[in-house]
């Protein structure tokens, strides 16, 4: 593997020079008022990156699956109830952490390549008259699979039956990356980590709690400690942590902020629907399809491809480490040896992504797949090229 190349891989992400050095930090002493001035602009950048007036920020050392625990745990108790559905890799793994924590998980089977069934969501409150289900938990975006559901559907779903259910939304794979709409949406927890759209290492939980998720932690009853939200905003509160902040990744997460907002957010996502269009049409040049089954349900920051029938996708991954020094994600779960991943997310450029198109399409010819050098790399120019006339 070349140091060289970009990854593309939906996650950890490319780091920019920037951030890199910002987390590169001496010891400070986290009880100075030099830890002061990275934590307090650090929350205050991430409530605005979630677009949220309302929301608390808490920042645990962690990584996005500790932020699921850090959701669950501070809000309900055993025995409660949770609606969630199946459909790719990571909600599935989140609905096993619900179940090993003594919640009770009422599991909507959904097709891996399809979003989140509001409307069956819908029905199932509807039916629960009851209101035992406490929270309703969605995959923002799918990584598994590519697929990127309907957050505002959702949450009209809970509202049209009145029912008191909180949102909990894992945005790991779009914050900071796709649209994503804390207020607006009615999200009462929303998680994220470090080394996805905000181009970190891996080694932070983000979550953003709402009102009414903060006032659920007076009543949940399932375990915590290090994850208490009340013991790290009372850290906060003493401009520090309840335990050693890492200082160096919280520093990045400042910088990442101030370049995220600098960028200003609507050319942060402007640039990965761009960038994710022309990955899009690299793959209909190829000939191939996504594993996301319609045009809505793409996701801007992960394309999964689907490789023809008796051939393992997993193959294009390996050898693409191995020849070419290049990384690309490889199916998880039911779609393992189906479809292969390229991440399209975080610190990355048209002329970046057209590298990752052209060593996908070398590998696939090297493996005897039906493509064409160069077809999928001149779609995507067409895309980019395009897209640099009209400045849009
Ligand atoms: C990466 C990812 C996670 C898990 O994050 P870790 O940081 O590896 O714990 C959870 N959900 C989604 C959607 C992801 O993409």
């Amino acid at each position: 593997m070349s140091f060289q190349n970009p990854v593309f891989i939906p996650g950890p992400t490319n780091m920019p020079e920037s951030l890199r050095k910002a987390v590169d930090m001496p010891t400070i002493d986290h009880r100075s008022p030099l830890f002061a001035e990275i934590l307090h602009p650090a929350l205050a950048g991430v409530k605005q990156v979630l677009q949220s007036k309302t929301a608390e920020i808490f920042i645990f050392p962690s990584t996005g699956t500790g932020g699921w625990e850090t959701a669950l745990t501070n809000t309900l108790s055993p025995g409660d109830r949770v609606l969630v559905a199946r459909n790719g890799m990571f909600s599935a793994r989140w609905i096993d952490m619900c179940e090993r924590h003594g919640l009770v998980v009422e599991v909507v089977e959904t097709a891996w390549g399809t979003g989140i069934p509001a409307a069956r969501f819908q029905e199932v409150l509807h039916g629960d008259t009851a209101h035992s289900i406490k929270a309703v938990l969605a995959t923002h975006n799918e990584t598994a699979t590519g697929v990127k559901s309907d957050i505002a559907a959702v949450r009209r779903a809970i509202d049209t039956e009145s029912h008191p259910a909180m949102l909990f939304v894992d945005g790991v794979s779009s914050i900071a990356s796709m649209d994503f709409r804390m207020e607006d949406w009615g999200v009462d927890i929303a998680v994220a980590g470090s080394q996805k759209g905000f181009m970190l290492p891996a080694g932070l939980a983000i979550l953003g709690f709402s009102p009414k998720a903060i006032a659920a932690t007076e009543t949940a009853t399932l375990p915590r400690t290090f994850f208490d939200i009340r013991d790290m905003a009372k850290g906060y509160a003493n401009n520090g942590f309840p335990y050693t902040p890492p200082v160096g990744l919280l520093n990045g997460l400042k910088m990442s902020c101030d370049m995220l907002l600098g960028e200003g957010l609507e050319q942060v996502f402007a640039r990965h629907a761009r960038i994710a269009n022309g990955v899009r049409a690299a793959v209909s040049a190829w000939g191939l399809e996504l594993c996301a089954r319609a045009p809505e349900l793409y996701s801007d920051t992960v394309s999964a491809i689907k490789t023809p029938e008796g051939f393992d996708a997993t193959d294009i991954v390996a050898h693409a480490a191995a020849k070419y020094g290049v990384a690309f994600g490889v199916g998880l779960g039911e779609v393992a040896g189906k479809v292969f991943r390229i991440g399209h997310l975080g610190s990355l450029t048209d002329v970046m992504m057209l590298s990752g198109l052209a060593t996908a399409e070398m590998c696939m010819v090297d493996l005897d797949l039906d493509v064409t050098l160069g077809s999928g790399v001149a779609a995507a120019q067409e895309i980019y090229r395009q897209s640099a006339k009209t400045g849009e």
